[in-house]
């Protein structure tokens, strides 16, 4: 049986190549790329193509679309956090927060994650899959139809390490930002990595002006080691060495995320040593109080104790900010969610 195609997991360029190869004008690539991105779900709906084209595309090709499993919505402040189950039943999280300026929707990269972060409930079980770029554009189209809004921002921080999943979450952003489909700016774009050293330099020469964020979580290895594996691939110093090299090619500043987990890696001497090793980059850093995930017995940092990190770290010049928690009513936080639902279903 030959493998349908999912139109969606092909570039613009890629899409026109196939129009032509059925013998089509190459506009109609546009058109059908258009109608994708509208979050169509069947090809009928693809009105201004001929009745034989949308038959041949029926034929050859299919449009995903995931379904829900569950949806909550935070009283607090109206985050929207979906459970989506892909074609073969497996289950992603995406979650939409209100912010002043609009809807950012945090999109997940991977079914499980295979990085081990030790406060990370994303990567108990283990990589399952990569998503397909479409599955990755998917839940950008299934949300902004549920919410009847635009997305304004995409964060790549939910489930999975984008650059683990790199060729795919590459032609995601190409697709996702392109003239004919969806526009979100690169620049309104945000891709968290835990550090994969070689892909952060590779992303570097893409010349892509989106926000990298890289999770640090701690200001020396000997720390790093103990709370993520992937430290012993690629230590702190050659982590912040590839950040400079981001910096110095693409000009953007770089966020550093940095979860504060109680007795680990909150102290004043942590900041200082902390703010030694990124003090000369252009970046900011994003104090996250650690989310208490049942399995893993951290805890977060007390209030003061943040607020006298912060203070250390801006006195190196540095700007820093405490994550607001949206959401805190609804489990908002990555990996949590799909997590509970396979331990209720078990
Ligand atoms: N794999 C990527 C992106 C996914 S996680 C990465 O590691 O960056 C998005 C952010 O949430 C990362 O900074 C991650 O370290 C952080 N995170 C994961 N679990 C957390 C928890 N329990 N509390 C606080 N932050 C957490």
């Amino acid at each position: 049986m030959i493998e349908r195609i999912n139109l969606k997991d092909l570039t613009f360029e890629e899409l026109e190549q196939f129009i032509l190869q059925l013998s089509q004008k190459k506009y109609r690539a546009k058109q059908v790329f258009e109608w994708l991105q509208r979050g169509i779900t069947d090809f009928d709906e693809m009105t201004n193509l001929s009745k034989d084209l949308r038959d041949i595309l029926q034929e050859k090709c299919f449009i995903s679309c995931p379904e829900i499993a569950e949806k909550y919505v935070s009283k607090l402040d109206g985050t929207v956090k979906y459970l989506l189950a892909l074609d073969d039943g497996h289950l992603i999280e995406s979650v939409a927060m209100r912010y002043k300026h609009g809807i950012t929707l945090c999109i997940s990269t991977q079914v499980g994650c295979r990085m081990g972060c030790r406060f990370c409930a994303s990567t108990i079980g283990g990589l399952v899959r990569h998503l397909t770029p479409a599955e990755i554009l998917d839940q950008v189209l299934f949300v902004q139809r549920d919410l009847q809004e635009r997305i304004s921002n995409i964060v790549l921080m939910g489930i999975g390490e984008p650059l683990d999943n790199y060729d795919h979450v590459l032609t995601f952003l190409k697709n996702v930002n392109h003239p004919a489909g969806l526009k979100i700016g690169y620049r309104h774009i945000s891709l968290s990595t835990s550090g994969l050293v070689p892909q952060m330099l590779t992303l570097a020469e893409e010349n892509m002006p989106i926000t990298l964020s890289v999770s640090l979580h701690a200001p020396n290895d000997e720390i790093r080691n103990k709370i993520m594996p992937v430290n012993q691939l690629f230590p702190l110093d050659k982590v912040i060495e590839a950040c400079k090299v981001y910096i110095e090619r693409t000009k953007r500043r770089i966020t550093f995320e940095y979860a504060m987990i109680s007795g680990v890696n909150d102290t004043v001497e942590n900041a200082r040593e902390l703010s030694s090793k990124i003090k000369h980059l252009l970046c900011h850093v994003n104090l996250i109080p650690v989310n208490e995930i049942g399995e893993r017995g951290y805890v977060k940092s007390e209030t003061d104790k943040i607020h006298r990190f912060k203070i250390q770290i801006e006195r190196a010049g540095i700007s820093t900010t405490i994550r607001r928690e949206l959401g805190g009513d609804i489990n908002a936080s990555c990996g949590q969610l799909r997590r509970g639902y396979s331990r209720q279903s078990l």
